[in-house]
């Protein structure tokens, strides 16, 4: 899809920020954001869920899950990051098949929970969108990371809808996940994200809500270009094609 409404690339350098539950299609709406707009597309959760991987791969992450913290913590500097390219990469290696594993998905929220792994992430985050046109999802994007973005956007969906979402992208990828147990991890994590003391998931007084379950790309498309035009008084956004 090529990009369609030309008067809306003359739109400034703001940020929007897109927060929401796990598999509620946040990072597909701003893939699809930052490609017809021209934004920089920055995925918060690929971050931690890169220290999540490298923490397992560095046998940081014990058989009953408990995290080694000092171990963790020392060996961030040696963590290079990229995940500005064509997808997630650690130390150069592509990972971005990897971190959506089952494995990562069921130890992230407790790594993304710690406090040095916040700001570890959130330095990266403002290294690389401070002063850009950048669009960003995650979990407290709009709260934490960039509380003056300028466009927030809190998205939801059904339960069923999200976990089948996660399902297909698994078995796109190559896995064999069972439903059941997408279903129960992404219910726990929504549990863990939202009630964590550091940077839970809530909903920014000032977000606007898109649940998604029935809608379509292109409804999609026009909710958030209705949404740009509106707060940016752009005029006449559609007709510019
Ligand atoms: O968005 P995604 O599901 O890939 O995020 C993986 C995990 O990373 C989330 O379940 C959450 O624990 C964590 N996360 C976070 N804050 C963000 C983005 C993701 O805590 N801004």
């Amino acid at each position: 899809m090529s990009s369609q409404y030309g008067l809306l690339m003359n739109i400034p350098d703001i940020i929007i920020a897109i927060d929401g539950k796990s598999s509620t299609g946040k990072s597909s709406f701003a893939r699809l954001i930052a490609k017809e707009f021209s934004f920089l597309y920055l995925d918060s959760g690929a971050l931690y869920r890169c220290v999540t991987l490298f923490a397992i791969e560095r046998g940081l992450i014990g058989r009953d899950g408990a995290i080694d913290l000092p171990g963790l913590e020392k060996a961030l500097a040696d963590l290079d990051i990229d995940f500005t390219g064509d997808g997630a990469r650690i130390g150069g290696r592509l990972v971005e098949d990897e971190i959506r594993s089952l494995e990562v998905s069921s130890h992230v929220s407790p790594v993304s929970a710690i406090p040095f792994v916040r700001r570890f992430v959130d330095e990266k985050l403002h290294a690389f969108g401070a002063g850009r046109r950048v669009v960003m999802d995650g979990r407290d994007i709009g709260t934490t990371v960039f509380p003056d973005a300028e466009i927030k956007i809190f998205m939801t969906a059904e339960e069923k809808t999200r976990a089948r979402r996660r399902f297909d992208e698994m078995a796109a990828a190559g896995g064999n996940p069972v439903f059941e147990e997408v279903l129960a991890n992404l219910l726990e994590r929504d549990y863990m994200d939202s009630h964590r003391e550091v940077s839970p998931l809530t909903l920014a007084p000032d977000a606007f809500i898109l649940d998604n379950s029935d809608m379509t790309i292109g409804e999609e498309l026009a909710w958030i270009r209705g949404l740009i035009q509106g707060k940016l008084d752009i005029k006449d956004a559609g007709l510019c094609r």
